[in-house]
């Protein structure tokens, strides 16, 4: 979608600092960090929010490359939080679908 910025930053428009990426995914350091390790995994093809995603491939796929991304990729072996904002209320400010990957200390709750 040409006015996202999400997508702008997948081909490669916006510059970023990608931690990984393949066929389906990109994964980023999030600009603002809200721990040591603050990283953003997104979907390739534009979907708005998580509550427009209904095929249940893709959703699978998201949250795989979520698991890859955190595990292998990151190696938070200490364990980590994976936040997935929805619309206004959820507190989605980027309207392309993406999962906070949220590690590196003790994450209170
Ligand atoms: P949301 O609030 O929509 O769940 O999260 C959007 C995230 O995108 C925020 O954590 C924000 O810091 C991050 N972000 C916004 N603009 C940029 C950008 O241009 N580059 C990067 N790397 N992250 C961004
Ligand atoms: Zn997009």
């Amino acid at each position: 979608m040409s006015d996202c910025l999400f997508c702008k930053i997948i081909q490669g428009d916006i510059p970023s600092d990608k931690v990984y990426e393949d066929d389906d995914v990109f994964a980023f350091k999030d600009i603002h960090p809200k721990a040591p390790t603050h990283v953003l995994v997104i979907p390739k093809v534009h979907v708005p929010t998580l509550a427009d995603m209904s095929d249940e491939a893709a959703l699978g796929r998201l949250m795989h490359r979520v698991n890859h991304v955190a595990n292998t990729v990151l190696q938070l072996e200490a364990g980590y939080r994976v936040v997935l904002n929805v619309r206004e209320g959820g507190g989605q400010e980027v309207f392309h679908v993406h999962a906070h990957i949220l590690g590196g200390k003790k994450l209170p709750f």
